[in-house]
């Protein structure tokens, strides 16, 4: 078997899935030869699978080195879900339970150990003679960035990693993270100092996130109809301010809502105990600054609102990027308000820094641009972090809406003369007050005078706003940059100032039925009920696990279930996320609900559908690989079915005992031989609960613990009988 094919087999045994996703495979076959690489994926890509199946199959230890301890347990918990061995350690943990975890990592039983950067290259080395009795096999460092002083999120104990690649030159190293531009990138690679490193980068894109922008007014009755909507999903509202989540979550809770705010300034155990509700589903809505996200790892997010405009593209991304992580349709909503730029320009500027404080403006605008974009605003996006992307994506409230446009050229020519007759020397909200007559005293007297004031007066402020916004869009205006923009006249304005050109605006936008969600819905339609009792299962599971629900499956399996309504453990196996653990764990809880519920109903299964998707992606590639079309296993075959024995063929073809056995395991495999024909019955049995017991990964380990009439090609042919079950 070729090593991704084996990757492949893991991939389905262990973690219950099909295929391969964005770079992962690449990145695989890469860390497989033992070589050093980048892996760049946004999240929820699927980073942790590209350092944990070379973990399988490497023989040793891999660490994992972690900055959030909230995050090692998380992911333990969900590899050890798995049937996998893994373990972390960290300052949470007692000293004899460090020291536990320490002994069993020097007796070869844990495959992964999480560990915090601090703790790898403590002083006294001790930890690192601990790493060399080990037998490290891999180095995976995740939020890679971290090292970088030109990221947002440095940490000064990354530096410290440099060293291992002069204590372990012969260990390969992966670097992983979500979010590095092109100097955070190359400062990964040189600060870790990686040998030959290649580089994978998958698209930033989160198709499964649709990005809307809604004007800010009346924002609480907006957000209550908004969640009225989202009942019993997940989500988070962040806030700028720690006292204004708090204000909201408490109407929220008084409104109904089961929400509670999060932000540094509440006491540290309250902020865990929030945040371990959330995990579990007991606590739907949080309420945070910023400070809320990075130790989480959540999948089923359905939903991140912006009360306020963030202060750049970047934690915009990051923070709505939290959003969605199980690859289901989610979204991510932003309140906007022309009033929060001005707000937010505060927040942004650095005392006695005019040099970073001009950068910090510069990215505000741009989040500013991106809420008043009349084009796609995922473009906008990809663009923004150096990424190609079609002009229009189908799933964001720019492409989903439908633009009435008029005949402006009145409009435009008051705007714009307006603009002319202040001189070009002031504000949007100056000019839209200017325009509208307004009595207030921010007005200066010598414009009430001019003939232009109160010419707009019948247009509402917000009418006026999205015309401007559209006249700037389209090149009639522009908007100077920097704490106090300016309008001001474009080489296009006066051939509108003297009506030489009809202008057209946008009117109103009218938002259509997404087509994105009918598409995504119509592609999976399932059985609601049974949904939630699945639901129900998972709860009840998860709870006596002492984990939570995502541990046990993510709501993407529960939802193929309930689509496809296995009826057999083998039906089950199809089911995305169902590895053989997971399968002999809980396969026939869920299988019983789903026969209850199919037999009350009179349901028949829909699984067939799902095996047709199946075939078409995962088995032509094997195929051509397995050798099954390769002449000298088909010699091997041959002499087989005539009834020449192993050893017979062996001598007869001048080749290794193993090898043909070898050969001929590869069509128990395929399904072209029966196992029976090679193994007893009895020894069949015993080797099926070994490899229960300890996984097919270490053949050594089964030979071990087997009687001594059990030898190495029992062992083979019994596993590949095992992988054929599951093909
Ligand atoms: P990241 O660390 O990149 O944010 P994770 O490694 O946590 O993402 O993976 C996100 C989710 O996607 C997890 O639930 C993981 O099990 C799942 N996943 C990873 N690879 C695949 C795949 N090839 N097919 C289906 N699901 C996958
Ligand atoms: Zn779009």
């Amino acid at each position: 078997m070729s090593t991704i094919q084996q990757a492949q087999q893991i991939l389905k045994h262990k973690f219950g899935y099909d295929s391969f996703r964005l770079e992962q495979q690449n990145a695989i076959q890469h860390i497989l030869q033992r070589k050093d690489c980048l892996v760049l994926m946004p999240t929820g890509g699927g980073k942790s699978i590209c350092y944990q199946i070379p973990a399988l199959l490497f023989e040793g230890l891999t660490i994992v080195v972690s900055p959030l301890i909230s995050l090692m347990k998380d992911q333990v918990d969900a590899l050890r879900a798995n049937g996998i061995e893994a373990a972390y350690l960290n300052s949470s943990l007692s000293s004899t339970d460090q020291s536990q975890i320490m002994r069993l990592a020097q007796s070869g039983k844990l495959k992964l150990l999480y560990v915090a950067p601090e703790r790898l290259l403590q002083q006294g080395d001790g930890f690192l003679n601990f790493l060399r009795d080990a037998k490290v096999a891999l180095f995976a460092i995740d939020e890679a960035h971290c090292i970088s002083s030109w990221g947002h999120d440095f940490r000064p104990e990354y530096m410290h990693l440099a060293r291992l690649k002069h204590l372990f030159p012969g260990v390969p190293v992966v670097a992983l993270t979500a979010t590095a531009d092109k100097l955070v990138r190359k400062d990964i690679l040189e600060k870790l100092e990686l040998h030959q490193p290649e580089t994978f980068i998958s698209s930033f894109n989160r198709a499964n996130i649709r990005y809307y922008v809604e004007a800010k007014k009346n924002f609480y009755e907006k957000l209550l109809e908004y969640l009225a909507k989202k009942k019993d999903e997940s989500g988070i509202i962040y806030c700028l301010s720690r006292a204004g989540t708090e204000a909201l979550a408490a109407d929220l809770r008084s409104d109904g809502f089961n929400a509670m705010a999060y932000h540094a300034g509440l006491d540290k155990g309250l902020r865990e105990k929030t945040q371990e509700k959330f995990i579990r589903d007991e606590v739907k809505i949080i309420v945070a600054t910023i400070a809320f996200g990075m130790g989480i790892d959540k999948p089923n997010v359905r939903f991140v609102v912006h009360a306020d405009l963030p202060k750049n593209i970047e934690g915009y991304y990051q923070e709505t990027g939290r959003a969605g992580r199980d690859g289901l349709q989610s979204e991510a909503v932003l309140y906007f308000s022309s009033g929060d730029v001005v707000k937010m320009k505060k927040f942004v500027m650095i005392d006695n820094n005019p040099e970073q404080t001009r950068i910090l403006i510069r990215k505000l605008d741009q989040m500013a641009k991106f809420a008043q974009l009349t084009t796609c605003r995922r473009k906008y996006l990809l663009n923004y972090f150096d990424e190609q992307s079609p002009d229009q994506c189908g799933s964001c409230d720019v492409c989903l809406s439908k633009y009435d446009l008029i005949d402006a050229t009145i409009i435009a020519q008051k705007a714009l003369s307006a603009v002319y007759r202040l001189n070009q020397g002031f504000g949007l909200n100056y000019t839209i007050d200017f325009l509208r007559g307004s009595k207030s005293e921010k007005i200066r007297e010598e414009h009430k005078l001019i003939k232009t004031y109160g010419v707009g007066a019948d247009i509402s402020k917000e009418e006026w706003q999205v015309y401007f916004r559209d006249l700037v869009a389209r090149g009639y205006l522009q908007q100077t940059e920097g704490e106090y923009p300016t309008l001001k006249l474009t080489d296009k304005s006066d051939d509108v100032l003297k009506g030489r050109v009809k202008v057209e605006l946008v009117k109103t936008k009218t938002l259509e039925e997404s087509n994105a969600t009918k598409a995504s819905e119509a592609e999976l339609v399932y059985e609601k009920e049974l949904y939630a009792d699945l639901k129900e299962l998972r709860r009840t599971i998860a709870d006596s696990s002492n984990v939570p629900a995502y541990i046990i499956l993510g709501d993407s399996s529960l939802i193929e279930i309930a689509a496809y309504l296995p009826q057999s453990l083998a039906d089950m196996r199809k089911i995305s996320g169902f590895g053989d653990v997971k399968l002999q764990r809980f396969g026939k809880e869920f299988l019983d609900v789903v026969l209850d519920y199919t037999r009350k109903k009179n349901l028949a299964t829909r699984i067939n559908l799902k095996q047709a998707k199946r075939e078409k992606k995962a088995k032509a590639p094997i195929k051509a690989d397995t050798g099954r079309f390769n002449n000298t296993y088909q010699v091997t075959l041959d002499m087989h079915r005539q009834g020449t024995s192993i050893n017979e063929i062996a001598e007869q073809r001048k080749m290794s005992p193993q090898t043909i056995a070898n050969h001929l395991a590869q069509f128990v495999e395929s399904g072209d031989l029966r196992v029976e024909d090679f193994v007893s019955r009895s020894k069949i049995e015993n080797l099926k609960n070994l490899i229960d017991k300890y996984g097919y990964m270490s053949l050594k380990t089964i030979k071990d613990n087997a009687g001594d009439d059990i030898t190495y090609n029992d062992i083979r042919f019994v596993v590949s009988s095992i992988l054929a079950d599951s093909n």
